[in-house]
Formats: C-alpha cells, structure tokens, sequence
C-alpha cells in the first residue's frame, strides 16, 4: 500500500484541490486515476513539448486580443496590442499542423471585428473577463471558475464564452450544451449580476490550415435542466469527496478509465507511460518523480482549446 512517507521519499506531495470548477470536476468523471495525479498531486510532465501546447497558447493568445477590445469599448488597436503581446512565438506555420501564425491571427480579428461590430455595438457589456468563486447554498457547494464577460441584449443577461479551435465536427456544439462548464457559468452569472439568467452564448473561432471562420451558438437552459445540473454535480462531488477523504494518500486506490488512456483529448493521457508500467513495488513513483513536476492547475493562467 502506498502511504504518505513513500510518496514523500518521491517528492511526491498529496493536496486536496483549493476548489472545484467545470475541468477539475471533468479530469474526475474522465479518470478518477488522472484527477488523482493532476490536481492531487499536482502533475505536469517536465520539459513538455511547446508545440504540444500549440492550441492552448493560440486560444489563450485569442483570449487575450478578445478581452482587449472589449474591455477598451471596441479600440481595434487595444486588440492588436494584445496580440503583440501575447503571440506564443513557437505557434508557426513551419511548426503547427494547422499553419497557425501571429498574421493569421491578426487577419482573423479584423474578420472577427467585421463579422461581429454591428451586433456587439447593440449589447451592454455588464461584466468583462470575471473569475469567480460562488456558493450554490441548495447542494451546498463552492464553484469557482471564469466567465469571459456577461453582456446584456434586449433586456436578457447572458454569460459569453470565447473558444478556438481547429476541430469543428458535427457534434462541436452538442459537447457544451451538456457540460459541467455552461450552465455552471449561468448559474454563476445569475449570482454575480443578482438578476435571472438561462442563456450563455459560445463565440468560436474556427482555424484551419486554409482557411478561418466565426460562429455564434446561444444555448437555453429551463429550471429543471438547472435543477438537474445541480443534482449531477452534487452526485460526482461526493464521489470524489468519497475518494478524498478515504483514499488522499494511495494514488493505486483510484479508479482507472482505460478506455480514455490512448484518447486523451486527441492524443495519448500525459500518464500514459505511468500506466503502462507494471504497477511493482514503487516503479511508478519513480516516473513521477524523475519525469514530472509539480504545477497545479490554475484556471487564471491556463486556457484550454476544445
Ligand atoms: S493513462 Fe489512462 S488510466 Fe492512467 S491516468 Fe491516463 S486515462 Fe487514466
């Protein structure tokens, strides 16, 4: 049985996460077994390769230039700034799949600008980027996370959410309708603003290698798809409290999805090659220690790209 001093002699220290949002609760229900080494242990691999990030820097780049414009009441020069600022220079056309470049970025703002000005000029911008730490009193729960603004339109409050990507299939919206992620961000927008709210609207851009597109997709939630948010999020909390609680010390306790080991997000789990190891004596602590650190999940700093 692993024990606390065995993980400790890897430099190896066991945490309960400081709080719970949309993708911490979402590593559980994808892998019990991968939530323990990410945000118990705190997991990263050390030395990762930049062009493995490509997406997430580009989306948090976009995120940027995004928030800029906005924030500064729609300063097309606020927006180039950012970029400047923050262009992940390893995202390049000689290195990244999808010819992702910093002047494809900024063609793709100016397009973002035309395609949208006229609409967004009709909204009140009620909140720009706001990170959050609600409490749901009803299941007892603290829910933190980042909304990227909440506007009003026609009377309506709705929470906006700012995504890229580059893999645009059939089912690209359906995967956020039904989320930990959206209606968790209504129900705190709802807190935040004090006034009703049942709609958050998803803002894409789509990258290609040839070619660069928009999409705007509203989502509607009633109050029994609220009510059943909650009850859902209330049911996986207690399973990993469960787990927690009883079993903080002994990453071998925690369930393993291997149907999602060679699938993660499109590529192979980061703890691939842990897994793949037979589990004799403390084989695996030793890869943990020698080629990963530790860097916990920070929603402030880090971006995804779905
Ligand atoms: S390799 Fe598989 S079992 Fe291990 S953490 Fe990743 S998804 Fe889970």
């Amino acid at each position: 049985m692993t024990t606390l001093p065995l993980l400790e002699k890897h430099n190896l220290t066991p945490k309960r996460p400081e709080f719970l949002d949309s993708s911490i609760l979402g590593d559980f229900v994808r892998c019990p077994s991968y939530f323990y080494l990410r945000h118990v242990l705190g997991l990263v691999r050390k030395n990762r390769d930049p062009t493995a990030t490509s997406s997430m820097d580009w989306g948090t780049c976009w995120h940027h230039c995004l928030e800029a414009y906005h924030r500064s009441g729609m300063d097309l020069e606020a927006g180039l700034r950012a970029i400047e600022e923050n262009y992940p220079s390893h995202v390049r056309p000689d290195t990244d799949r999808y010819k992702r470049s910093k002047d494809r970025m900024i063609q793709g703002f100016f397009s973002y600008v035309e395609r949208w000005k006229d609409l967004d000029e009709k909204m009140d911008f009620v909140r720009h980027e706001q990170h959050f730490s609600v409490y749901l009193e009803d299941i007892d729960l603290d829910w933190s996370g980042r909304i990227d603004s909440i506007r009003r339109q026609k009377g309506k409050v709705r929470p906006w959410d700012y995504k890229s990507t580059s893999s645009m299939g059939s089912s690209y919206f359906d995967q956020f309708e039904l989320s930990f992620q959206f209606p968790g961000y209504v129900l705190a927008s709802e807190k935040i603003t004090g006034q009703r709210v049942r709609e958050i609207t998803l803002d894409v851009f789509y990258t290609i290698s040839r070619s660069q597109d928009f999409f705007r997709r509203t989502f509607s939630y009633t109050d029994a798809d609220m009510r059943e948010w909650k009850s859902n999020v209330s049911l996986w909390r207690d399973r990993l409290e469960y787990l927690l609680d009883n079993h903080l010390h002994e990453p071998e306790k925690w369930p393993k999805s291997w149907g999602q080991c060679a699938w993660w997000y499109g590529r192979k789990c980061p703890f691939f090659e842990v897994h793949n190891i037979s589990p004799i004596d403390d084989t695996r602590l030793l890869i943990l220690e020698q080629d990963f650190e530790e860097r916990r999940w920070n929603p402030i700093a880090e971006e995804s790209d779905t």
